[in-house]
């Protein structure tokens, strides 16, 4: 338990949000952290623990101040199975209005929603309100993968690609 678990940890807090809202589009979810001091061995077995059975939407959002936009949705993601798209202005999730959100409440509202993953959308589409319903996920090995390739290539670069 030395400096590794504190920087993963630190790391972590700060990516948290990332792997519920933001997730998954590879290369942006661990970019950034380059001071990582374990092995990519380590990083691996505890990146792949700390997410497994988190749940992740897979959708970045612009904070317009005021006011949420999708910003692009991941490949196979929640998001992108739910029929939400990049443009979409966020009126409204689980009868809360968020038209004058800003990304922190929107995480918090993603984290109220943990318990049954379910996610009501209202959303703002050249013109006209949507429905949109969408359920977060628990990440699949594929995307675990994914991500850890990219932290790897960030990181590790002499190891990438070799677990
Ligand atoms: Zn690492």
């Amino acid at each position: 338990m030395g400096i590794l678990i504190r920087l993963m940890k630190q790391t972590f807090s700060r990516v948290v949000f990332v792997a519920w809202v933001v997730a998954t589009t590879a290369v942006a979810v661990f970019a950034g952290d380059q001071k990582c001091s374990g092995t990519a061995r380590e990083c691996d077995q505890q990146i792949r623990q700390f997410l497994s059975g988190k749940r992740f939407l897979g959708a970045t959002i612009d904070d317009k101040n005021p006011g949420l936009v999708i910003k692009s949705v991941a490949p196979n993601g929640p998001a992108e199975n739910a029929g939400l798209l990049p443009g979409d202005r966020l009126i409204a999730c689980n009868s809360k209005s968020l038209t004058h959100a800003t990304s922190r409440d929107f995480k918090q509202l993603l984290a109220d929603a943990r318990a049954t993953g379910e996610l009501r959308f209202i959303v703002w589409r050249r013109g006209v309100y949507k429905r949109i319903r969408a359920t977060l996920e628990p990440y699949s090995k594929e995307q675990l993968d994914k991500i850890i390739d990219a932290h790897l290539s960030q990181s590790h670069p002499s190891s990438a690609g070799a677990h």
